[in-house]
């Protein structure tokens, strides 16, 4: 893929939880190591084996509207229930240093992104049909059954969010996946030039 760093894209995924975004996204970044994903804030307590620092800064919520008080974010949003959000000054500073950078975000930070900055590229990973993806919820074991329904009533509303969106990817086989999202990528940059 093109590596000029005066081609520099903020690239946004968004899906719906257990579409397997997590999964495509790794794919592609271990074939593109010069890509890098941005590490979010949240609310949420940390699940079995997250870290601190890697997967996300995990913040009180007093710390998280401290953030939000001092206009600190590019975006956040309330996502079933614990608050998410993206640092401007990391962004800025990736970007600055050359760096290309993946937001894995929900789809209202997703359209907060792209209002402040129209440059970034909206990609939505779809889940093959609803019924795959509460399977997929389901299987993973990490949340109890409410906060499941909170996360399938939260779909819809995704789905049309993503009406929006740049492009749409279908998570139906992963290799096809993976495949398509570096379509779109190395094609936006190109176009760039
Ligand atoms: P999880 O709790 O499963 O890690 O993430 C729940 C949702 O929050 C996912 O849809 C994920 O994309 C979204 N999310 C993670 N980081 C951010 C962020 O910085 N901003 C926004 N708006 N959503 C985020």
């Amino acid at each position: 893929m093109n590596k000029n760093s005066d081609t520099k894209k903020l690239f946004v995924i968004s899906g719906s939880s257990g579409v397997g975004k997590g999964t495509v996204l790794k794919g592609f970044l271990e074939k593109n190591p010069n890509f890098m994903l941005s590490i979010s804030c949240t609310t949420r307590a940390p699940r079995k084996g997250e870290v601190d620092g890697v997967n996300y800064f995990f913040l009180t919520k007093e710390e998280f509207q401290n953030c939000i008080d001092n206009d600190k974010f590019l975006e956040w949003a309330e996502f079933a229930g614990n608050r998410y959000g993206t640092k401007k000054k990391y962004i800025q500073q990736c970007l600055a240093e050359g760096k290309d950078i993946i937001l894995e975000i929900d789809t209202q930070g997703a359209l907060q992104v792209k209002k402040k900055m129209p440059e970034a590229v909206l990609i939505f990973i779809c889940p093959p049909s609803i019924e795959a993806l509460e399977n997929r919820l389901r299987g993973r074991h990490t949340e109890d059954e409410a906060t499941i329904q909170k996360r399938l009533q939260e779909v819809k509303t995704e789905l049309e969010r993503a009406e929006n969106f740049d492009y749409k990817v279908i998570n139906d086989d992963l290799d096809k996946a993976i495949a398509d999202l570096e379509k779109i990528i190395s094609g936006e940059q190109n176009a760039e030039r």
